[in-house]
This record gives structure tokens, sequence and C-alpha cells, in this order.
């Protein structure tokens, strides 16, 4: 239950409009605490894994003979794809955890 922002009185938060004073109000997705807790938590965990693996192909992968600008070029273009798909599993992490985040939670 909230209150409604126009007249004061109680009503259903699934309602979209007061049954009181008629007034409409947001629709507000609400989850449960526990899916909210496991939502930042599995948000965490993806962006950990996406920054380290991130990291991990950056460090790991250079070549003996760096010097070598032919070698270079194909360090580059071989591991950049693999990285975009790094950054992008850590976006969806961000964006899972800030989700979890801000969402509100059932009374
Ligand atoms: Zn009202």
């Amino acid at each position: 239950m909230i209150n409604c922002e126009e007249c004061g009185k109680r009503m259903s938060d699934t309602a979209t409009s007061c049954p009181n004073c008629g007034a409409r109000h947001k629709a507000v997705v609400r989850i449960s605490a526990g899916r909210k807790n496991s939502l930042i938590i599995f948000g965490f965990i993806i962006t950990m894994i996406g920054v380290v693996l991130y990291y991990n192909q950056y460090t790991t992968s250079i070549p003996d003979n760096l010097y070598s600008i032919e070698s270079m070029k194909e360090w580059s273009s071989a591991d950049s794809s693999l990285r975009m798909y790094y950054a992008i599993l850590t976006c969806i992490g961000i964006g899972l955890l800030i989700g979890g985040l801000f969402s509100k939670t059932k009374e």
C-alpha cells in the first residue's frame, strides 16, 4: 500500500489511479527483497568476471616479440573482438547491478 500523491489516502501500489480522487500515478515495478539481492549479487559477479576476463586477455596474450610491428598488428586484431565481448559482458553486469540497486521492493 502507498499514499496517493494528490489526496494522501491509502491506495494499492498496483493501481494506476487513485480510487478516492481518481489521480493517476506512475506504475512502479516492485520486486521481492530476495530477488533484488540476487539481482545485485548476480550483476556484481558478471561485472567481476567481465573485468577479469578483459584484463586477463590484455596481459596474457601479449606476444614475446612485441617490438615487431607485424606481431603487434596480429595481436591487436585477433583479440579486439574477444575484448569487445568481455566489455559487453561487463556492461550487462553493471546494468543488472544498477537495476538491482535502484529497483523498488515490495512492502
Ligand atoms: Zn487520491
